[in-house]
Formats: structure tokens, C-alpha cells, sequence
């Protein structure tokens, strides 16, 4: 057993080869992709690289290796009722991959996968079958290429090199953009290992449905761009994109029958039963809870760890469902919640070396986990035996299906998620109406966690301006890297007019009223990042042409392209004209002042609060500034004074700021705190302020002011939740702040004014009146109620005879349900035989309740269906008991007409 390689050093020989082949580590990206809000996670190493294939940005290597980490909870990837079923489903998992961006291809990227299998990790080579595309429409060509590559492998058995279609072995990333044929490896693992043997009809086959064969490794050959169903034009610049399944890998590499078999699982599953005190026999017969658990542990220790809590939307829902689905699979095993993060501590041992987010977030996570359990523990057995009442119901009527809005409902109440709801219904062969809830939930306004399969694809743009600054390459116009970015110093000399777009089409010139997007050489406008928002300003004609543009946005549309964006408000601006760029350096300024104290903002909440209190999103404009970040609970004034006073010192202490650049490692082991969702270059820009121990260290790309005491002064403005974990902060700085606390006062200055006091005095003189006028109110209160009461008695004493028994009906002025409930008793009281229609109107609707005595119950009376025939007439329903029962109605206009219902209800019921 000792020869065995463990997981980590798999993934580790992974690495290490393909870097001995000339490629860039690149880390693996966080579960959210950075920059696409259109895909929920991260499903496939391409999704960190997908701009490069676009063509929409570029980096600064050909080669890069790495293993990313993604998630796939729903899609045709994976659908997470077969997680822990079986011997290969994952919600997490890894995915190893090596790249070429316009560098290698085929030769190379075969001809390493088969030394790498052989060679490195010595697979046998009878065992290893690879296949081609060939179209079996005869459309696109056969990948002849990539066969003959497989041929001249040493050792390689032709007999195992089969041709596939365009299912197998033709990817695309979408209906549109980058595609090309692919490869892919299997292995197979023996006859023993086929689960179908006993089918007369079974063949044991590559892309057959049995065991036996796996596939490893699948290497795309991106040779094509898809225009449209029928139009594909070669790529000038060929990439690879490959994709290993790391659990599948090692658990061959182990040589064990399942994934969960693997090191990278036994020490999750041991302690799960160390927790459980099963013997081994006892867990094998629990296999499903156990994978369960171990699979929703990593899962959710690596969203935490990238900023996705447990809460009611989109992500943070799915983070909420995988900690439910786990705590419910624990009850199985009569686990005592909450366990799941003594299971997520071992996740954060046998992972954190590769991943060391996991072991910096450490506490976080664990903390999360156990609050969501506790949480969860709360409404789950009201959930579950309701749940189990509804499929109950649904057995008798002789259905199968439960209702959509019924599963919603038992989330919206009791916190059940529609997976838990599905797994307990499919426990009994019963299913649940996903579409149903899934509509249900869209009214409820809550995101479904189900996200498109790679997101949004670039904009039609993408091609414009990439031939654009083709041509403008080539006639020298714009360098290699093309329009110059130089946000952080003003650019005051003139340069030519590039290009010009309107309505999507370059053209010479533009009129006054035109939409453009205008291209220079170079800009010092700030184009959106970090949560900085893009600079405004003006393009002004120099050299005699005069003209302006008003640019009121800035993009990026496509590698090395960016545009000023707006709007033509004098003279004709054409290509070739000479123009200056002038940002709206008011604005910029006040921009500065916000970002530089959203960096104090952050040091100061890690001060207070303690280091877990990470960026979840920024908003950096120049009227105010919008912090998100991590926190279990609400802050306490005295934390948000706190907070506040923090910024407020470093802004007197006049810190300069220190900008540098630096390799990414370097500022990461100095210790620089780098932001979820961002994407960072190899070498990148550090801010920091405060002398020797620096009192914020960050990663930044934006605009800072140079000295703390530029930013004037900071106020929070506000403080709230915005899901379950994550917190919100508001702040103003600079003229906002003082215009902010300038409002405050006069509004306090107002206030004694009327009130004729002095601030000091203020406080005591609110609360005397205040208290004053809880008093009189009371007063009110009582004496109208006095006034209802004597009201009633008057009319109590004669009430009306129908059918030959007494029957009171009577509107009362400003009676609430209490009170009517009081008459109805004292109806009772007094009249041993009787109805009563007792009614008010209570802001503006009509409240009713009907009493029917006793014995009259048992002559055919029943006050819910008195009152029902009531309310119909105001609009409204209600219902109760047969001796009491209460109604609301919307048409106040209606009640006098509606209490003779009550005559009719009397004679048509009264046996
Ligand atoms: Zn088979
Ligand atoms: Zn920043």
C-alpha cells in the first residue's frame, strides 16, 4: 500500500510536468468567476482562461498549467440527486488541466498526455484507448491530425484509437464562438469491473455505459469560430484546453473502485464515522449519507472560503441547500448537529497546503457552517412532519408528483430546500413538481441557484474592434499591446482620433447629437475595475477642429481595445483629427477620496471586528462609497463608532500612500490582501498606507489620493444585511460628508427651534413628550372604548326577532376584533338563545364576527358559514368555529347592506 502515490502528489506530478515543459502555474481561480455575473461557478478549468479564447484579453504567458477547483450543483453536468450515489458524482471537485494560447498543439499535447499516463504515473499502455472526431455528417473535417499523432506513440496499440461524432468529440463552449474537435482518453480498468456483466446484450465498449472503461483526460483542439449553425472559419491562433477529472484520476492511480475510495476522501468518511461510532460494516451499509456528508464538507468549506455563505439567493442559496442536504444526511446516521464542521476541519487539513485560502479562512468557515446548522436544526422536524403530512395526502389521492408550490412554500416557512424536499419524496417513489417551484420561487423573487453553462458570451462588438486594432496594428497606429492605459496621470498632450464607432460600424466622422465610442492611442480615463467606477469627461478637438465629445462611459470591448463612450455635443469630430482627453478631475478626485478610505474602511472593520470581516463587493463612486463584507451579525453602534473613528485617525495622521509593483506571490506572502472575484496579473499594483507595521495592505488597481488627509472627512451613513453573513456599509467622504453632517445639524438646529430648546436639553424634552403623548393616547383609548361598550348595551337590549329567536346585527364605531369578540360573549351572556352579527370598520376594511348559541348549532346554524355568507357581500371571507367565527372584508361601503344576510342565512338554515 506504502507505494502508492497520494492524492496530493498526483496533483503535484501534474504540475510539475508540464511546468518542465515550459508552462506558468497559474493558481486555480475562486468558485465565483471573476467578472461574469452570468455564471454561477466555476464548472471547468476554461472558465478562468475564457477570455482569452474570445480573444477579449490576453495574458502574459502561452502555457499555463493548473488545477482549479469548481462546483457543479445543476446543469447537464451533473445533477446532484446522484451525489453520494454512486461511485463518481461530485458537487466539488477538482480539474487539472494544461493549456497552449496560440503556442503548442496536437504534436505536443498528445504526445505529453501519453508520456505523462506511461511514463510518469506507468499506466499500462494495453490498458489506455484514445479517440478522434470524425463528423459522421460529413460536414466538418476528420481529425486526421490528431489520429496520426496517436499512431506514432510508442507502445500505443492502434486497435485502440476509435473515431467518435460530434457528441463525443466535439466541443463547444456555446452556440456560438471558439470550438474544435477533441480527444479523449479512457483507460480500462478490467472486465471485473463492469456492472452490467450480467446483460446477455452488454458489450463492455469506450463511451459504453458500464464501469469498465473511464474516461481520463480529454484534450481540446480549439481550431475553429462558430458564426452560426452552418458557418465555422479557422482560428488564425490555435489554442489547447485540456481537462483531467483529478478524483477519477486518482482513484485509478490508487487502483480503488470509487472515487470516495481515495485519500482524498477515506480521512473525510473516517471521521465521519469516528463521529457516528459505526463499525465498518455499519458504515458500508450507509455508504450514501457518508459520501454525502464528505462530498457537501469540501464543497462547502471551499465556497465559505470564497466569500459564498450560506443565504436565500443564488450562490449563497446553493451554500444553504449543500449545508442542509449534509445536516439531513447526518440525521440518517444519527449524527447530533452540528457536526459538519468537525468534518470540514479535516477538509481544511488535507487541503489547505494546495488551497491555503481554506486555512486563512479557517475560522470563518467553521463558524458558518455551525451557525447554518443550528439554524437549520430549529425548523427542521416542524419541515419534516409536514413534509411527511404532505406526501401522505399524496398517497391516499393515489398521485405521484407533489405540488410545485407546495415544496416552495415548505422552504419559505420552514427552511427546507426544494433538494432536501426532492430526496425525502424520492426516499418513498415520489417526486416533487421542480418547474412548479421553480416558478414559485421566481415570484418570491428568489434566484433558482441554477446558472447558464458558461455564462454570457462576449458581445458581437468583439470581432469590430478586434479587426479594428488589427488594421491599426498594422499601419502602426497602435503597438502590440494596442490603446495604452495610463489611468494615474493626467495625459494633456494631444493625440490623433483613432477610430470612431457608431451604431456598431466604424465611420469617418460624426454629427452633433451622434452616440460614439471613440479610440485613442492612449487614456487616462479610468475604465471600471475593482468596484471603481469608469471616469466622465470630455474628448476635445485640439489643433483648430472644434468639437466635444461628453463621454459618459468607458469599455473594454475586446483585447488591448478601450473606448470612450458618449455623446457628440458640438462641431464634427473625424479620424485623424488631433483631440485631448480631459477626465472630470472634480469627480476623480472625489472618486479618490472614496477608494483610498475604502481601504481604511477595511483595515479598520479587520481592527474591530476581527480578520473574517473580508471584502464581498465594493462600490467605489464619487458621491458615496458601498462596502460588503462578512460578518455573522449586525453591528453594534458602538463597532460602527468604532469603525468610524478608526478611519477618521489614520485620515489625521496624513499617511502617505505607498504604490508599487510587485510580483503577485511576493505581495501575497507579504502578507497583501488579495479580493475575492478579482482576476490579478503576474505582477501586480500594491497600496499601502502607514508607516512600519502598514495599517492596510492591498492589491489595487484604482486611483487613491496621496495622502490620508486628502480624503477630508468619513462618515458611515449606514449599516445593514444584505444576505445571511455578509454585511453592508455605506459611507461618505470629503464636501459629501460635510454636506452630510451639515444637513444633520440644521435638521437638529430646526428642532429646537420649534421646540425651544437647546441641543443639550433636546433629548429629555422628545422623551417628556413623547411620554405625554403615550399617556393621552391611552386616555383616547379607554374612553372609546367606554363609548363602544355603552353603545353596545343600548342596542344588546333590543335585538330583533327572526324565525322566533333573537338575532342582533349591529355596526359598531371604532370597535377592533377584541373588542367584538367581548360583545359576542356578552351576547351569549345574555341571550341563551340567539345569533349575533357583531361588525366595525378597522382602517378602512370591514371586520366582522358572527355568534350562533348552542343549541342553535344543533338546529342547522353554524356562525363560519354565517360569516362567509356576510363577508362575500363586503368581499372578504374568513370562517371559525360553529359557535364563533370572524371575517375581513375589503368594501366598507357594502356592511350595512351585507348584515341582511343574515336574516336570509337564518331562514334558509334553521331546521
Ligand atoms: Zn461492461
Ligand atoms: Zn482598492
Amino acid at each position: 500500500m506504502q507505494d502508492k502515490p497520494t492524492g496530493a502528489q498526483i496533483r503535484q506530478e501534474f504540475i510539475n510536468f508540464f511546468e518542465e515543459h515550459g508552462h506558468t502555474f497559474v493558481p486555480s481561480s475562486p468558485l465565483v468567476p471573476g467578472g461574469d455575473s452570468t455564471l454561477l461557478f466555476t464548472n471547468a478549468g476554461m472558465v478562468q482562461f475564457k477570455d482569452v479564447f474570445l480573444g477579449t484579453d490576453q495574458r502574459p504567458y502561452s502555457r499555463a498549467v493548473n488545477s482549479q477547483k469548481c462546483l457543479r450543483v445543476s446543469g447537464k453536468h451533473n445533477d446532484l440527486d446522484q451525489v453520494g450515489r454512486d461511485n463518481t458524482h461530485h458537487t466539488f471537485f477538482e480539474m487539472l488541466g494544461n493549456w497552449s494560447f496560440g503556442d503548442y498543439y496536437k504534436k505536443e499535447a498528445i504526445t505529453w498526455a501519453w508520456q505523462l499516463l506511461t511514463e510518469v504515473w506507468h499506466l499500462p499502455k494495453d490498458r489506455i484507448w484514445a479517440t478522434y472526431f470524425k463528423d459522421e455528417l460529413n460536414e466538418i473535417p476528420e481529425d486526421k491530425e490528431a489520429a496520426g499523432i496517436w499512431l506514432q506513440q510508442p507502445g500505443f496499440d492502434p486497435d485502440h484509437l476509435l473515431p467518435f461524432g460530434r457528441k463525443d468529440n466535439f466541443w463547444e463552449m456555446a452556440e456560438t464562438g471558439p470550438c474544435g474537435p477533441d480527444s479523449e482518453i479512457h483507460f480500462d480498468r478490467g472486465p471485473e469491473y463492469c456492472n452490467l456483466s450480467d446483460d446477455p446484450n452488454h458489450v463492455c465498449g469506450v463511451n459504453g455505459d458500464c464501469e469498465r472503461f473511464l474516461e481520463i483526460w480529454n484534450n481540446v483542439f480549439i481550431q475553429y469560430n462558430r458564426l452560426s449553425e452552418n458557418v465555422l472559419i479557422p482560428l488564425e491562433k490555435k489554442h489547447v484546453d485540456t481537462g483531467m477529472g483529478f478524483e477519477r484520476l486518482v482513484s485509478i492511480l490508487q487502483d480503488v473502485p470509487s472515487n470516495y475510495k481515495t485519500d482524498l476522501f477515506i480521512p473525510l468518511i473516517q471521521r465521519v464515522q469516528a463521529l457516528t461510532g459505526h463499525n465498518d460494516a455499519e458504515r458500508e451499509a450507509n455508504l450514501t449519507p457518508y459520501r454525502v456528508i464528505a462530498d457537501h464538507a469540501r464543497a462547502t468549506t471551499f465556497l465559505i472560503a470564497d466569500g459564498v455563505v450560506p443565504g436565500n439567493i443564488g450562490r449563497n442559496y446553493v451554500c444553504r441547500m449543500l449545508v442542509r442536504r449534509a445536516a439531513r444526511f447526518g440525521l440518517k446516521l444519527d449524527l447530533k448537529a452540528p457536526f459538519l464542521a468537525k468534518v470540514a476541519q479535516v477538509v481544511i487539513e488535507e487541503y489547505g497546503d494546495f488551497y491555503p485560502e481554506i486555512k486563512r479562512n479557517a475560522k470563518t468557515i467553521l463558524d458558518n457552517l455551525t451557525r447554518e446548522e443550528i439554524q437549520f436544526k430549529k425548523t427542521i422536524d416542524a419541515g419534516l412532519d409536514h413534509l411527511n403530512e404532505l406526501l401522505e395526502e399524496l398517497k391516499q389521492k393515489g398521485e405521484k408528483i407533489m405540488d410545485g408550490e407546495k415544496a416552495f412554500d415548505l422552504y419559505a416557512t420552514h427552511g427546507l430546500p426544494l433538494e432536501i424536499t426532492r430526496d425525502i419524496a424520492q426516499e418513498q417513489e415520489l417526486d416533487v413538481d421542480t418547474m412548479g417551484f421553480q416558478q414559485a420561487m421566481e415570484v418570491h423573487r428568489v434566484a433558482s441557484g441554477a446558472g447558464r453553462e458558461f455564462g454570457e458570451m462576449g458581445g458581437e462588438d468583439v470581432e469590430i474592434y478586434a479587426n479594428l486594432v488589427d488594421s491599426l496594428k498594422a499601419k502602426g497606429k497602435l503597438d502590440a499591446e494596442g490603446v495604452k492605459y495610463a489611468p494615474y496621470q493626467a495625459i494633456m498632450e494631444p493625440s490623433e482620433v483613432l477610430a470612431i464607432v457608431k451604431e456598431g460600424k466604424p465611420v469617418e466622422s460624426a454629427q452633433v447629437g451622434d452616440s460614439v465610442a471613440i479610440l485613442l492611442p492612449k487614456t487616462w480615463f479610468y475604465v471600471e475595475a475593482g468596484g471603481q467606477v469608469s471616469d466622465t469627461g470630455k474628448v476635445v478637438g485640439s489643433d483648430g477642429s472644434a468639437w466635444t465629445i461628453r463621454v459618459t462611459d468607458m469599455q473594454k470591448p475586446a483585447a488591448g481595445v478601450i473606448v470612450h463612450v458618449g455623446e457628440v455635443e458640438e462641431g464634427c469630430p473625424a479620424v485623424g483629427d488631433m483631440a485631448i482627453a480631459q477626465v472630470d478631475e472634480n469627480r476623480r478626485v472625489q472618486i479618490m477620496r472614496n477608494h483610498t478610505a475604502t481601504h481604511l474602511l477595511h483595515a479598520a472593520l479587520h481592527e474591530v471586528l476581527g480578520k473574517h470581516a473580508r471584502q464581498a463587493g465594493s462600490l467605489v463612486a464619487p458621491d458615496r462609497l458601498r462596502f460588503d463584507f462578512n460578518h455573522p451579525q449586525a453591528m453594534t453602534q458602538e463597532e460602527i463608532l468604532a469603525v468610524e473613528a478608526h478611519v477618521n485617525q489614520a485620515i489625521l495622521a496624513n499617511y502617505a500612500l505607498n504604490i508599487t509593483q510587485k510580483p503577485l506571490q511576493e505581495a501575497i506572502d507579504e502578507g497583501a490582501m488579495a479580493l475575492f472575484g478579482e482576476k490579478y496579473d503576474a505582477v501586480v499594483r500594491t497600496i499601502t498606507i502607514g508607516d512600519e507595521a502598514p495599517l492596510s495592505y492591498e492589491l489595487c488597481g484604482g486611483t487613491h489620493v496621496d495622502e490620508t488627509g486628502d480624503i477630508g472627512l468619513f462618515l458611515i451613513t449606514y449599516e445593514g444585511s444584505i444576505a445571511s453573513g455578509v454585511r453592508r456599509i455605506e459611507a461618505v467622504t470629503g464636501w459629501h460628508a460635510y454636506q452630510y453632517a451639515r444637513g444633520r445639524l440644521n435638521t437638529l438646529d430646526h428642532v429646537d427651534h420649534f421646540l425651544g430648546t437647546s441641543p443639550q436639553e433636546l433629548l429629555p424634552k422628545v422623551k417628556n413628550l413623547s411620554g405625554s403623548l403615550t399617556a393621552a393616547q391611552k386616555e383616547i383609548e379607554k374612553l372609546r372604548s367606554q363609548a363602544v361598550s355603552s353603545d353596545f348595551k343600548d342596542k344588546l337590549d333590543n335585538a330583533e326577532v327572526v324565525e322566533g329567536i333573537a338575532v342582533l346585527k349591529i355596526i359598531l364605531q371604532n370597535a377592533n376584533m377584541e373588542s367584538l369578540r367581548e360583545m359576542a360573549d356578552r351576547f351569549r351572556q345574555k341571550y341563551t338563545t340567539g345569533v349575533a352579527l357583531l361588525a366595525s370598520v378597522q382602517d378602512e376594511k370591514p371586520i366582522l364576527i358572527a355568534t350562533v348559541t348552542e343549541d342553535l348549532t344543533k338546529q342547522g346554524l353554524h356562525a363560519g358559514n354565517l360569516v362567509k355568507q356576510v363577508a362575500a357581500v363586503v368581499g372578504g371571507g374568513g370562517g371559525g368555529r360553529p359557535t364563533l367565527a370572524q371575517a375581513g372584508g375589503r368594501d366598507a361601503s357594502k356592511l350595512a347592506e351585507s348584515l341582511y344576510q343574515v336574516n336570509v342565512y337564518i331562514q334558509n338554515n334553521l331546521k
